[in-house]
């Protein structure tokens, strides 16, 4: 064995599902600083790749100007570039994509390509009630955009922005009703999906009804079993 293998340290390809309010950004954030990976939200690399101008980025423009939805095949190339690219050599953390069966199966193509493999895709499971509880609670200032939660991070004064004294309101996207569509749209979409990674042995699912420390706790003992296995 060469020393450059000893130092390999085997990739970690990770794909993150989970319903809205699964808490999901702040497990990402937190793999990134721990994994040191990059961590690539669909919406955010369009936007990059349109800002940085490449190829697919404008492409991508296209379809966006025309306030078209941008089909698959950019959105897998816009992908498969983040992937290859340098920073990604020895893993990423996917979120937001794939979000369809087709998806995942051409992202896997794109990898087999690569000769690469995606590791695990970790579902962070949170039940509905739940979900409502998180999401239904928040308030946000209507001046500045300060978030408060009523039971989780109460302001002082009811309806009141403890920072700058304006009104708290709720969000159109945190009413009970919208949530619970969001709810059902992302069970309709994702079902098939989770199936899709269980029946490939990918799929590994987190408690995400514990806190946000001990969600991120299991998900690095994961993280680091899966890459002991592979290294067996
Ligand atoms: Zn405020």
């Amino acid at each position: 064995m060469t020393a450059d293998s000893l130092l390999r340290v085997s990739e970690l390809n990770l794909i993150l599902l989970g319903p809205p309010g699964s808490g999901k950004g702040t497990q990402g954030e937190r793999l990134q600083q721990d994994f040191r990976l990059p961590y690539y939200a669909t919406g955010d690399i369009l936007r990059a790749a349109v800002r940085d101008g490449t190829p697919l980025g404008g492409t991508a423009q296209e379809f966006m100007d025309r306030g078209d939805l941008v089909p698959d095949e950019v959105i897998i190339g816009v992908i498969g570039e983040r992937v290859q690219s340098p920073e990604a050599a020895d893993g990423f953390i996917l979120d937001g994509f794939p979000r369809t069966v087709g998806q995942a199966e051409a992202l896997g193509i794109e990898m087999d390509g690569l000769e690469r493999s995606i590791t695990a895709a970790l579902l962070i499971d949170v039940d509905d009630g739940e979900v409502v509880r998180r999401l239904g609670g928040r308030r946000t200032c209507v001046k500045n955009g300060h978030i408060f939660h009523i039971e989780f991070d109460p302001p002082k004064n009811e309806d009141v922005c403890d920072v700058c004294g304006a009104r708290l309101i709720v969000r159109d996207d945190d009413k009970p009703e919208v949530i619970r569509h969001r709810l059902d749209t992302y069970h309709d979409k994702t079902k098939p999906l989770v199936s899709y990674y269980e029946e490939q042995g990918l799929l590994k699912r987190v408690d995400g009804m514990l806190e946000p420390d001990e969600v991120g706790n299991r998900i690095r003992a994961l993280l680091a079993t899966l890459r002991l296995e592979e290294e067996l």
